[in-house]
C-alpha cells in the first residue's frame, strides 16, 4: 500500500541515518606492516604488544621484570638512551594507602631546540594480576614504540619529547604519581601531556578526557588528528565523575594534555582473555594515529601558551569535528529556548495549542520516560535473574551483551510508541510535539546549568526541530504552497539523529548492563521526543473524527526486543575464544590454623561447585573482622603457609606516644602485595611515614581511625614503616599476604578451557593471615 509505506519512509530514513551515524563511529583501518616508514602502521606495533601482553605482568612480578627489560631493550634499539626511574610510591583514598616499588622507564627523544618545553607521552606497562593486558595497556605501549620508529625516520622536531612508560598504574596509578611528585619540575619541562589507556580492547580510541581550560589544546587537536573521536560531553562527564588513570596526577599538576582510550570489548577487560591475539588492530592503529600526528603536531608549535577559555566540541558524523568557544553556548541556549517560546505562541495564535495542553504535552513526555525506565529497569533485572553467570562479569555484561542492549532499546521504543499512539487519540500532534521540544528545553536548561560546554547535545537537536514545527505550522496555513516543507522539516530532524544515536551508542558501550546504562534510555526517550513529528504518522491513520491506533511500530519493535533476548540466549554460553570469568581464592587463617575457600559471587557457579560442595554465605570474621558482609566460603586444608613477619627496629615513647620503626617482611616468595590492617583500636595513629614518605596530610582522619595499607611488590628483604600510636599501650595489627595463584591443593579441579579467573586482587591467589601484636 503506497500511503502506508510513504507513512513510514521519513521514520525509516531516520533510521538508516542514525545507523550510519554509528557506523561511522570506528576507528581507522590497521596499516599493513610495509606501509611506509614514516606512518604508524598497527601490524608493525602489534609484535611488541605480542611480547609485552605475552602474559600477566603486574607490578612487582617477575613477568613485569621482563617487560621492563624488553622496553628498555626496544629503546636502546630505537637509538634512545632510557632511566630506569626506580623508586617509591604513594596513594591515598579514604581509608586505602597504596604504596610499592615502582620502576617507571623514560627515554627523551632530543628537538633541534633543547632546553625548551618537551611533549610528554605516556602510557602504563604493568598489567592486572590476571590479565596479559594487550589492551590494558599492551596497545599504549606498544604504540609509543611505534610511533618512536616512525619519528625516526624524519628530521628532529623543535621540541624534545619525553617517552614515559609508567609502573604500577593498576594499583593507584603509582608510577604516574612518583612521576608527578615534582610539580615544579614538570609544569618547567613539560609543555603538553598525551596519555594512552585502553578500558578493554577494540572501538574507536576515543578523546575522553581533556585538561582544564581547553581552548588551546582542542584547537590544535583538531588541526592535527586525522580521525579526532571527542566531545565536551566526555569532558564534562570526567570533571563531574571521579577517575582514575595515570592523567590524573599530570592534569592536577596543571599540565595541558588529553587523554585516550579505546572502551568496547568491556567483557575483555582485566580479563585473562586481554589477550595479543583479540585486541582490535583498529583501536590500535586509532592510538597511533593520535600519537604521531599529534606529537609531530606539539613538537613542532609553539609551547609557551598552552590554556585558553573552554570550547565545545563533537562529532556530527563520524570523525568530522566542530569546535567553537563554549561562551557561545549560553546565547545558543538562550536564543533556542525563544525561539521555542515564539512557535509555541504562533501555535496558540492558530488555535493549535493552548498553555494548558502544551503542559499536558510536557508531562506526556516525562510519563513516557519514567515508563521506558521502568520496563528498562525491569529487562535488566530480567537478565541479570535469568543468566547469574552474567554477573562475574563487569558491568555485569558478557560478551553477548549487544543482544541484551539492543532489546533495552527496542523495548523502550515500542513502549513508546504504544503509549504515544494512545495519547494521540486524545492529544492533537502539535501538543505532543510542543510539549516533547518544552522538556527538551528543561533539559537543555540543565546542561547549559551544570555541563555548560555539552549544551551542543540537545541546543543544536531542539533548534532544528523548533525550525521544523514552524514549518509545518506554515504548511498547515497555506496547504499546497510549500510542497517542500515535508521535506525540509524531515532534513530538520537529521541533527538530533546525528548527535544523540551515536551519543546513545557510546553510553550502551560504557555502562555495559549496570543500572547506568538507563542513562542511555533517557536519551533514547529525548530522541523519540524530538522525532514524535514522523514517528506519530505511523502510530494511526487520522480518520474523520477518530484516529485509528496502528500496532505496527510497537509490535515491529516488541519483536526486535524478542529477538534480542533469543540471540542473547543463543550466545549465552562461554567458547575458549569468549571464556566465563569465575573466582576463587584461598586464605589461611595462621592465627588459628584454618583455612577456606573464598569467593566473591554470591553463590558457586558451575566451576567452583565442584569445590564449594557445602559452601557458607555469611560474614567471616575469623578473616574478616571488620566486615559484616556476607561471603561465599568453606573450610579448606590448612597448609604450612609462612606468615608475614614485622619486626621492631625502634620503639620510643615520646610525649605519651609509641613511636615505632618496624620492618615488614613478606614471609615467603612470590608474595606481590601485602596488607596492613589495624586489628583493633589500638591501630589509631597520630602519623604514618611509608616508604620513607609522610602519608599526605589529606588523610589525617584516615590514620586516626585505622587506615589499611596496601604494600606492592614488596621486597623479600622487607620494607620499613615509621609510625606513632595515638595511645600509649600494645599494637595489634594484622598482616596479610597474597600471591598470585591457587595453592596446590589435592582434588582441585582443573579449570576448563571455557573458563578464566575474573579480574581483581584476591581472584585465584594463595593468601595468609597473622594477627602480630607490639
Ligand atoms: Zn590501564
Amino acid at each position: 500500500m503506497p500511503s502506508s509505506f510513504s507513512r513510514w519512509l521519513p521514520l525509516l530514513g531516520l533510521f538508516l541515518f542514525g545507523a550510519l551515524a554509528i557506523y561511522l563511529v570506528k576507528p581507522p583501518r590497521p596499516l599493513p606492516a610495509d606501509a611506509p616508514a614514516g606512518e604508524f602502521s598497527a601490524y608493525r606495533a602489534q609484535r611488541d604488544v605480542a611480547v609485552v601482553a605475552r602474559q600477566p605482568h603486574p607490578i612487582g612480578s617477575p613477568a613485569n621484570a621482563q617487560v621492563r627489560d624488553y622496553l628498555l631493550h626496544r629503546l636502546r634499539e630505537l637509538g634512545l638512551a632510557p632511566t630506569l626511574l626506580d623508586t617509591s610510591a604513594l596513594a591515598a583514598s579514604g581509608s586505602e594507602i597504596n604504596t610499592g616499588r615502582v620502576q617507571n622507564i623514560v627515554a627523551r627523544l632530543p628537538g633541534r631546540q633543547p632546553g625548551g618545553k618537551a611533549v610528554l607521552v605516556l602510557a602504563h606497562y604493568d598489567s592486572q594480576p590476571q590479565a596479559p593486558g594487550a589492551g590494558d595497556d599492551g596497545a599504549g605501549v606498544a604504540a609509543m614504540l611505534e610511533t618512536l620508529r616512525a619519528l625516526r625516520t624524519g628530521p628532529p622536531l623543535a621540541h624534545d619529547v619525553i617517552w614515559l612508560f609508567t609502573d604500577g598504574e593498576e594499583v593507584g596509578l603509582l608510577g604516574a604519581r612518583a612521576y608527578a611528585a615534582d610539580t615544579a619540575r614538570l609544569r618547567r619541562e613539560v609543555g603538553v601531556v598525551l596519555n594512552f589507556e585502553g578500558r578493554g580492547n577494540a572501538g574507536p580510541s576515543l578523546t575522553f578526557e581533556v585538561s582544564a581550560q581547553n581552548g588551546w589544546v582542542i584547537s590544535e587537536y583538531a588541526r592535527a588528528a586525522p580521525v579526532p573521536i571527542a566531545s565536551s560531553l566526555f569532558y564534562e562527564a570526567y570533571r563531574h565523575l571521579p577517575n582514575d588513570t595515570d592523567f590524573t596526577p599530570l592534569r592536577q599538576a596543571g599540565l595541558t594534555g588529553l587523554n585516550f582510550a579505546f572502551v568496547d570489548g568491556f567483557p575483555f577487560y582485566h580479563s585473562p582473555a586481554d589477550t595479543p591475539a583479540h585486541l582490535d588492530l583498529g583501536s590500535l592503529q586509532h592510538h597511533g594515529s593520535y600519537m604521531l600526528s599529534l606529537v609531530r603536531h606539539f613538537g613542532t608549535i609553539s609551547l609557551a601558551q598552552t590554556k585558553a577559555p573552554d570550547y565545545t566540541f563533537f562529532n556530527p558524523l563520524g570523525s568530522w569535528l566542530v569546535r567553537y568557544p563554549a561562551a557561545w553556548n549560553l546565547p545558543l541556549t538562550l536564543g533556542t529556548s525563544t525561539l521555542l517560546l515564539l512557535v509555541a505562541a504562533l501555535a496558540a495564535q492558530r488555535r493549535r495549542l493552548s498553555a494548558a495542553s502544551l503542559l499536558g504535552g510536557a508531562l506526556a513526555l516525562v510519563g513516557g520516560l519514567a515508563l521506558v525506565l521502568l520496563a528498562g529497569w525491569g529487562l535488566l533485572a530480567l537478565v541479570a535473574a535469568l543468566y547469574p553467570a552474567y554477573g562475574a562479569f563487569y558491568g555485569k555484561a558478557a560478551y553477548n551483551a549487544l543482544a541484551y542492549q539492543v532489546a533495552l532499546l527496542a523495548l523502550g521504543t515500542s513502549l513508546f510508541a504504544g503509549y504515544y499512539g494512545w495519547l494521540s487519540r486524545h492529544l492533537r500532534p502539535d501538543t505532543l510535539v510542543g510539549g516533547a521540544l518544552l522538556v527538551v528545553a528543561l533539559l537543555l536548561g540543565l546542561l547549559q546549568w551544570q555541563a555548560v560546554s555539552s549544551a551542543f547535545l540537545l541546543a543544536f537537536p531542539l533548534l532544528a526541530a523548533t525550525l521544523a514545527w514552524a514549518l509545518r505550522l506554515r504548511q498547515a496555513a497555506a496547504p499546497g504552497r510549500l510542497p517542500a516543507g515535508g521535506v525540509g522539516s524531515w532534513l530538520l530532524a537529521l541533527p538530533a539523529v546525528a548527535l544523540l544515536a551515536p551519543t546513545l551508542y557510546l553510553l550502551l558501550i560504557i555502562f555495559a548492563l549496570t543500572p547506568l546504562v538507563l542513562i542511555s534510555l533517557v536519551f533514547l526517550a529525548v530522541l523519540l521526543g524530538l522525532l514524535l513529528p514522523s514517528i506519530l504518522p505511523v502510530l494511526g491513520k487520522a480518520g474523520a473524527t477518530t484516529v485509528r491506533f496502528s500496532w505496527q511500530l510497537p509490535g515491529l519493535a516488541l519483536g526486535v526486543t524478542l529477538i534480542g533476548l533469543a540471540v542473547g540466549h543463543a550466545t549465552r554460553l562461554p567458547t575458549s575464544d569468549q571464556p566465563q570469568q569465575t573466582h576463587l581464592f584461598y586464605a589461611l587463617d595462621a592465627d588459628h590454623g584454618q583455612a577456606y575457600w573464598l569467593s566473591a559471587a554470591p553463590r558457586p557457579d558451575a566451576w567452583t561447585r565442584l569445590l564449594l560442595t557445602q559452601p557458607q554465605y555469611q560474614p567471616l570474621p575469623a578473616l574478616f573482622p571488620k566486615q559484616t558482609t556476607s561471603v561465599l566460603h568453606q573450610a579448606a586444608p590448612a597448609l604450612a603457609l609462612p606468615p608475614a613477619t614485622l619486626s621492631v627496629l625502634a620503639d620510643t615513647t615520646v610525649g605519651g606516644h609509641r613511636r615505632l620503626r618496624l620492618l615488614l617482611r613478606p614471609g615467603r616468595p612470590g608474595v606481590l602485595a601485602l596488607r596492613l590492617s589495624p586489628a583493633d583500636a589500638s591501630g589509631q595513629l597520630r602519623w604514618l611515614r611509608v616508604a620513607g614518605q609522610q602519608v599526605p596530610a589529606l588523610v589525617p582522619r584516615t590514620v586516626a581511625s585505622g587506615a589499611n595499607i596496601n604494600f606492592f611488590a614488596p621486597r623479600l628483604g622487607g620494607e620499613v614503616l615509621e609510625l606513632e600510636t595515638a595511645a600509649p599501650g600494645p599494637l595489634q595489627l594484622v598482616v596479610t599476604t597474597r600471591s598470585l595463584g591457587l595453592p596446590p591443593v589435592l582434588g582441585l579441579p582443573p579449570l576448563p578451557a571455557s573458563v578464566v579467573p575474573a579480574p581483581g586482587y584476591n581472584s585465584f591467589t594463595t593468601q595468609v593471615k597473622k594477627t602480630i601484636q607490639l
